[in-house]
């Protein structure tokens, strides 16, 4: 398989980076200054794109590539592969789920109980020595608040279970009501953030669920409510989101993912009731040397004409 090119879209993991180098032909778009010429001179020798959540393969690449076979993701969420296009020239597609869900619902919790006790802040008060001049503050308690999940998938029944066990009533709001649950269906967002004390977005992002959480649903969650986003920052406006919590009329947030990473909005810098992380659902080095298994996996089953292990197109 060394002689077949694949086109690595830009840094992700070491391990699968080396990998790919031993078994296959592989090009690092990131470190190529021309991107048009190189295409010309190469693109006949491509026929495997590797993205990730940042960056995947959108028509302009897919439409440059006339020997493109699979695009394979080294994420979840396909919100940067031009499905559609895939499906129209007949490029299969695969991603890395399950390897992952549960680290991600672990660091949904991570930030319940981070925004709720104030744990970055107890940490702050701690390292500037602020200790010794006084007791921390009161905080909120987590047990028994009530959970919200927008989407409920792989992360979101994850997170749900995980929840339960702190004695959480669960609801949730996706397209259709699950038949395997009795967590309470919302049929729509708004009723879902009226209804709950925590609400978490867990679906993948589609043009229908971009800026699900809108001022609307964020007036509706109120005051007292807590956003926790691990699902991808567009899902957010972001603007209404940073407002909200500027004026007070969001109790506080939680977040591992931004409109436009990698900024975060700086007027939340200050703010003792966001906790703000570097979209890191999944990394840990466990999960995303699973995840980069599966990539590997699914491009020599590809290549061998075997079943792909996680196809999607
Ligand atoms: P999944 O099992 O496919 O679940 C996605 C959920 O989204 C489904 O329950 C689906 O429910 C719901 N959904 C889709 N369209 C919707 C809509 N229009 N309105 C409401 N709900 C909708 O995927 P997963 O493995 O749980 O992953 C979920 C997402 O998490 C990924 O797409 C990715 O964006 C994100 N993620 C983030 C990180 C991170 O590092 N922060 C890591 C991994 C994944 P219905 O079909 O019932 O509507």
């Amino acid at each position: 398989m060394e002689s077949i090119g694949v086109l690595m879209i830009c840094p992700m993991n070491s391990y699968l980076e080396q990998e790919l180098d031993k078994r296959f032909k592989l090009f690092r778009y990131w470190n190529i200054p021309q991107t048009q010429q190189f295409l010309k001179e190469n693109s006949n020798s491509i026929r495997a794109v590797v993205g990730n959540s940042m960056a995947g393969a959108d028509a302009q690449l897919i439409e440059s590539l006339p020997k493109l076979e699979i695009v394979s993701s080294f994420s979840v969420g396909l919100d940067k592969i031009d499905l559609n296009k895939c499906k129209e020239k007949g490029i299969r597609v695969t991603n890395t789920p399950d390897v992952l869900t549960e680290d991600v619902a672990d660091l949904a919790i991570g930030l319940m109980l981070a925004v709720l006790r104030r744990l970055c802040e107890c940490d702050r008060y701690v390292r500037k020595g602020l200790w010794k001049t006084g007791d921390f503050k009161l905080t909120t308690k987590f047990t028994g608040k009530s959970v919200g999940i927008i989407g409920l998938g792989r992360i979101g029944t994850a997170i749900a279970k995980r929840a339960e066990a702190f004695d959480c009533p669960i609801s949730y709001y996706s397209r259709s009501e699950k038949a395997d649950t009795n967590y309470k269906y919302y049929p729509s967002v708004i009723d879902l953030a009226s209804n709950c004390q925590i609400l978490v977005v867990a679906c993948s992002l589609t043009p229908e669920t971009r800026h699900i959480i809108n001022r609307e649903v964020i007036d509706a969650l109120g005051p007292k409510g807590v956003l926790i986003n691990i699902g991808r920052g567009p899902h957010v406006d972001e603007a209404e989101l940073v407002s909200a919590l500027v004026e007070g009329r969001l109790g506080g947030a939680g977040l591992d993912v931004f409109e436009n990473e990698p900024e975060a909005p700086e007027e939340l810098f200050g703010l003792d009731n966001v906790v703000l992380l570097p979209h890191v659902g999944s990394g840990t080095i466990e999960t995303r040397t699973a995840m980069a298994d599966l990539v590997l996996g699914n491009l020599e089953a590809h290549f061998l004409n075997k079943p792909l292990l996680t196809p999607v197109v």
